[in-house]
């Protein structure tokens, strides 16, 4: 059996381990340090923009700091996207606020901003304005930023971008993570740059970010013994990965060049396949870091279905991935209320992420590429 493939894999620069070596050197092996501070700053500067950065425990994590500084609570009601991961919607749940879903526009796939107004409309004749909209840029793709922006403001909503996938990914010439009165960045392991586990809440004001580093650490308040006047939380990210996230952001924007190589690799590879869709920016208003490039396959005019795909890849151990279950058909989010049609539904359907990390060799690109010369569309 040939190497595994994977989706997403970790894919190190090469100083990571001398920023985690002066942490042990210096004995901070401990949820602060230079490589906290460090890695911050390295962020801040990358957005540009006049960012302030809070770098935690996780993305989850960050979003739920979001939310609380947003003042979302018990009753409260959260818009959110639906077609993304789950974690976009939990820190609602947390808080005990409902997520109220929409869906996406069909060429963007990200938030659709008619039936977001047409969610906010509504809740607010049954007399509950949401609390905070969360807009996310899947696989990388910038969601319809000014649309977005243009409801949230004519209804004064706050708007928190998960950025999660979409770090280096920009609209209009202006970073992803910059938009939002909050954002949220991820450092998983499967993410464009990876600190094993972490995460960032990228804030406009210092304040904001003050606030943020307050809450991820107990909520302590000033004063020689332990006194607290509010909840905290234990959130901040440890020193050890923040030193290999100082490493990962030398890298970034190589990182960024490689994914969107891939991307290019598979809309060479599936040009003369007229069942299938490599999706893509519409215009240049879209910069994609295509985190994970993704293809939907027309059933109407092919025998097969991204399942199938999916199977055929998983023979040469080759591993792909359906695209998100939205929101609104899980289980755990089933009461919910909903406000859309099926676009989501349908790229459910149909969809399939493909190998996308910046460590795809050539030879692991011969692989794949000749699962698809062979599979009987
Ligand atoms: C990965 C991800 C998150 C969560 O980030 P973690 O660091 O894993 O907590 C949130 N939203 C989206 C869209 C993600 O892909």
């Amino acid at each position: 059996m040939d190497s595994k493939i994977w989706l997403s894999s970790p894919h190190m620069g090469g100083m990571e381990m001398k920023y985690v070596q002066e942490a042990f050197d210096n004995n901070w092996v401990a949820p602060l340090g230079k490589n906290v501070d460090e890695f911050e700053i390295a962020i801040e500067h990358y957005l540009q923009d006049n960012k302030f950065v809070a770098a935690l425990s996780s993305g989850t994590a960050a979003l739920h700091l979001a939310l609380i500084q947003l003042g979302v609570g018990y009753g409260d009601e959260v818009i959110c996207q639906s077609f993304t991961f789950s974690a976009s919607a939990n820190p609602i749940k947390y808080l005990g606020a409902t997520p109220v879903f929409v869906d996406s526009d069909p060429s963007n796939w990200n938030m659709s901003p008619e039936f977001l107004e047409k969610a906010i409309q509504d809740r607010i004749k049954n007399h509950k304005k949401p609390k905070a909209v969360i807009v996310v840029h899947l696989y990388g793709m910038p969601a319809l930023m000014d649309e977005i922006l243009e409801v949230c403001n004519r209804y004064e909503i706050p708007l928190v971008e998960d950025a999660a996938e979409s770090l280096g990914s920009s609209y209009k010439g202006r970073k992803c993570g910059t938009f939002g009165e909050f954002a949220l960045l991820s450092f998983n392991g499967n993410k464009i740059i990876t600190t094993s586990g972490g995460g960032a809440l990228v804030a406009n004001t210092k304040d904001e970010k003050s606030k943020t580093i307050f809450l991820s650490t107990q909520a302590r308040d000033q004063a020689p013994h332990y006194q607290h006047s509010e909840v905290g939380y234990n959130y901040r990210l440890s020193n050890i990965c923040a030193g290999i996230g100082r490493g990962q952001m030398e890298v970034l924007e190589e990182r960024v060049q490689q994914r969107r190589a891939n991307h290019d690799f598979y809309k060479e590879l599936f040009s003369d396949i007229e069942a299938v869709d490599v999706f893509s920016e519409a215009n240049s208003d879209f910069y994609s870091n295509h985190w994970l490039t993704s293809i939907t396959i027309n059933k109407d005019i092919c025998s097969k279905s991204n399942l199938d795909m999916m199977s055929a890849f998983a023979e040469k151990n080759i591993e792909t991935r359906p695209l998100w279950k939205p929101m609104h058909l899980q289980p755990v989010f089933k009461d919910c209320p909903y406000y859309g049609g099926d676009v989501a539904e349908g790229l459910f359907n149909k969809g399939l992420c493909l190998p996308s990390g910046s460590n795809l060799t050539d030879e692991d690109k011969k692989r794949i590429a000749s699962v698809v010369i062979n599979f009987q569309f």
